[in-house]
């Protein structure tokens, strides 16, 4: 494994370096970089990330958070991008089951302590999964929102000590639908439903005309992170 603090300069360096790269440049150097310590982490939104990683990198790991409350199209969009792409996909899963959350927390924790939930089902099984890795890709975009605005390319993830590869932030939504229609990329089909960002069923809503596409995440709560990302 490179040293921690090797891992910190690589991803300073690059998140300049690479700034005005292209994402299969970006992703090109991640593979090269880390091989077979490098991941993506996907949400199951669409393949358009870990497409792009497979070309850079054939049977590259694919890291999805079953967190027991997804939607049926985003567990049927997992397996079809499992028989699709050139990946490896991996479901990491809480601790405990939803059923065993209830019965320590009480039922529908996401209700009353959404960060809680969050915190049981998707953070710490991700920081068990990226343990086996030095470096780890994204889809974050600057123009999802006010709070990615300023993403870099590459970046520290102080953290968990791991490099953030975020290939696609200089991308727009539409630079994302021109490469899904060009490569004929899979799709969630909810997002042809009004669902524009996807997460959990019960923290998921459909997107207002003109709102922030990640404005239906936990709607009507100050919260807008899962935790993963900041
Ligand atoms: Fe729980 Fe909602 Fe977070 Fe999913 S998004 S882990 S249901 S609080």
């Amino acid at each position: 494994m490179t040293a921690t603090l090797d891992l910190e300069r690589v991803a300073l360096d690059a998140g300049r370096e690479l700034e005005n790269a292209t994402p299969p440049e970006i992703l090109s150097w991640a593979a090269q970089t880390f091989g077979d310590r490098f991941c993506v982490l996907s949400s199951m939104a669409d393949a358009v990330v870990l497409s792009l990683a497979a070309e850079a990198k054939p049977g590259v790991d694919v890291v999805f958070l079953d967190t027991g409350y997804h939607f049926v199209e985003t567990i049927g969009t997992r397996d079809a991008v499992a028989a699709s792409y050139d990946v490896n996909v991996i479901s990491a899963t809480p601790a405990q089951s939803v059923a065993e959350q209830d019965a320590k927390y009480g039922t529908d924790l996401f209700a009353r302590d959404p960060d809680q939930c969050c915190a049981l089902r998707k953070v710490a099984p991700m920081n068990t999964a990226l343990a086996n890795y030095d470096a780890w890709a994204t889809g974050l975009r600057r123009d999802e929102s006010p709070t990615r605005a300023d993403t870099p390319v590459v970046q520290w993830d102080a953290r968990r000590r791991k490099v953030k590869v975020n290939p696609i932030a200089r991308w727009t939504q539409s630079d994302v639908d021109d490469y899904i229609a060009a490569k004929n990329i899979l799709v969630n089909p909810l997002l042809d439903d009004g669902y524009l960002s996807i997460g959990c069923w019960p923290c998921t809503a459909r997107v207002e005309p003109g709102a922030d596409v990640r404005s239906g995440r936990w709607a009507g709560r100050a919260k807008t992170e899962c935790g993963i990302h900041l």
